[in-house]
């Protein structure tokens, strides 16, 4: 069955004969991996509607749960990001990420919005880039389901003296519960007040809201500390190629 839909590139993987599978989170089916013998090295337009980053319109060949594609045509290319190392990484991680957290052939339309938002937004961005990431993985992980509980205390339902995330509770402790907990717990974080509500500000803002936000570079790193060990116990999303981007 030939099909079509709106997708955005988050790779591609050279497989045998010069073959090669991209993987997309598409508007129409979800994440799905696709096979193409379209040529890389070619000028044409299918060619470079394949790269990653590019948001694109794509016939597929449908054939039970595989993908063939066939004819790829660039929406939006995302060219700009690739002018700006930092602006390049942090976006890499993005589509390492999305990849790690889509669930093959789920659609969510809302996941595929949100990508194709801050593709849009971090290319025309020029720094501070760190803080549209962290953004983009709490609205994504909310989305899925993943969130973190950041209302009220994990444990008890407290609303005040919330003063550290427990990451293997998933959400914030209050003071009374923070000391009764194993103190020798690897995974609670005694934070600053600013950071529960850094969370939850970046987590409830839309994307483009987010431009004139500054934090301090010592917020942001408490922010991205919590936020690699909560991918990595939740959802064993650690140790990926662009982690480093911050
Ligand atoms: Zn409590």
């Amino acid at each position: 069955m030939i099909t079509e839909s709106e997708g955005i590139v988050l790779k591609q993987v050279k497989t045998v004969g010069g073959r090669r599978m991209i993987v997309l989170l598409t508007k129409r089916f979800g994440k799905i991996s696709a096979g193409t013998s379209i040529d890389e090295k070619g000028k044409n337009r299918s060619a470079l509607a394949l790269r990653p980053f590019t948001y694109g319109k794509y016939e597929l060949y449908k054939n039970a749960d595989n993908f063939h594609l066939n004819v790829g045509e660039t929406i939006a290319s995302h060219y700009g990001i690739g002018g700006d190392v930092d602006k390049y990484m942090a976006a890499s991680y993005v589509m390492e990420f999305t990849e790690k957290l889509a669930v093959e052939g789920m659609v969510c339309t809302e996941l595929f919005r949100l990508l194709s938002d801050f593709l849009d937004i971090i290319e025309r961005r020029t720094k501070k880039f760190g803080i549209l990431v962290i953004a983009y993985i709490l609205k994504a992980l909310k989305i899925s389901g993943h969130a973190p509980i950041l209302e009220a205390c994990v444990r008890c339902g407290k609303r005040e003296a919330l003063n550290s995330i427990d990451i293997k509770e998933g959400g914030i402790l209050c003071g009374e519960c923070r000391n009764s907990a194993n103190s020798n717990e690897r995974l609670i974080y005694d934070v600053e007040f600013d950071i529960v509500n850094a969370l939850r500000y970046l987590t409830d803002q839309p994307l483009h809201k987010l431009e004139r936000l500054a934090l301090d570079d010592a917020t942001l790193e408490s922010l991205w500390r919590i936020m690699k060990a909560y991918l990595s116990y939740h959802l064993e999303i650690s140790g990926l190629k662009s982690e480093e981007f911050l």
